[in-house]
């Protein structure tokens, strides 16, 4: 594939992970996952933190075994349910380990039903201010509207507010339907948004997790796609080699678009990502 193999064109490749629960996970994903996605020389390796800040010092002990392993890391940063000083503290910390590159989220809403009232917007201009000039912020884009939103338009208004306080990329939700990137690309035009926005793309090696995981995070399984993933109810190996054949071409598709980088949610498993970095002819060292 073209796109993938030009080295003055080539698109950013980044892999996403989840903090294991203890050391011993945090060795086999270093020894496993990320050693084999290593392979692609990804742009950065990028680590989720969990509601309300649930998982924070599973995600720095993560991000501080990437940097030392000579990787590029990013953390996730979620707001809700941390003080600016709190916030301030880990982010001085990840200056301190070399880290240049932040996602800023508000993050899910915490199941107590204590629902944050702030966004993600906040964190940015609060970065942004606090240390000018250090960090590449990046934020959450929603090509099929985040759940929350009234609207397309509502939607756009606050992707802008986030760019305005000084995001300078971001990365979608995932989606199979590449007509809710170009869209979502025409909005970001009219705004007058001109960030990169990197796709974020989930392999399907999962039914039931995935069709869990989509109505929470309100990414819509077209029917034709959900329909066909039920003939592999009993039958996995089917389920993953039909799931890379049909992301593979939605990866394709939207680079032909004009994505400039691909972002893996790989769910600490790197067999069907790497499938379809291959497939769409990313070298592999
Ligand atoms: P925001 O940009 O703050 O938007 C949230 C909602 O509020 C939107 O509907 C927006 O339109 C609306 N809104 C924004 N500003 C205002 C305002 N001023 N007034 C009223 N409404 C407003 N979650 C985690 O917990 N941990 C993670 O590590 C994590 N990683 C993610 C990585 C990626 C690439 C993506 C796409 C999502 C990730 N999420 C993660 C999920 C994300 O936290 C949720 O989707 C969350 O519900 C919204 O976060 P946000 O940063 O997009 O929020």
């Amino acid at each position: 594939m073209s796109h993938a193999n030009d080295t003055a064109t080539r698109p950013s490749l980044s892999f996403e992970f989840f903090p294991p629960k203890d050391d011993a996970g945090i060795d086999r994903l270093m020894s496993g996952t990320a050693s084999r996605l290593s392979a692609f020389d990804p742009e950065y390796f990028s680590v989720t933190s969990g509601a309300g800040g649930s998982t924070r010092e599973g995600t720095q002990a993560l991000v501080e075994k990437l940097v030392r392993s000579g990787a590029n890391a990013v953390p996730h940063l979620s707001v809700g349910g941390s003080t600016d000083a709190e916030v301030g503290r880990l982010v001085e910390h990840y200056r301190n380990l070399g880290i240049q590159r932040i996602l800023c989220l508000r993050g899910d809403q915490p199941s107590d039903g204590n629902q944050h009232a702030v966004f993600a917007r906040d964190l940015v201009e609060q970065l942004h201010q606090r240390f000018p000039g250090q960090f590449e912020l990046s934020v959450a884009a929603y090509p099929e509207i985040h759940p929350d939103s009234a609207s397309a338009e509502e939607d756009m208004r606050y992707f802008a507010a986030k760019v305005h306080a000084g995001a300078s990329s971001a990365i979608t939700q995932y989606f199979y339907s590449p007509d809710a990137y170009e869209y979502f690309m025409e909005r970001c035009e009219k705004a007058g948004v001109h960030i990169p926005v990197h796709v974020g793309v989930m392999p399907i090696t999962n039914i039931d997790s995935l069709q869990r995981f989509s109505a929470k995070a309100g990414a819509d399984i077209p029917r034709w796609l959900s329909k066909s993933m039920a003939g592999y109810a009993d039958d996995e190996k089917g389920l993953v080699s039909f799931g890379v054949e049909v992301v593979t071409n939605l990866c394709e598709k939207l680079l032909t678009m004009g994505a400039p980088g691909l972002h893996f949610y790989t769910l600490n498993r790197w067999g069907a990502s790497s499938q379809i970095c291959r497939n769409l002819g990313f070298p592999e060292h």
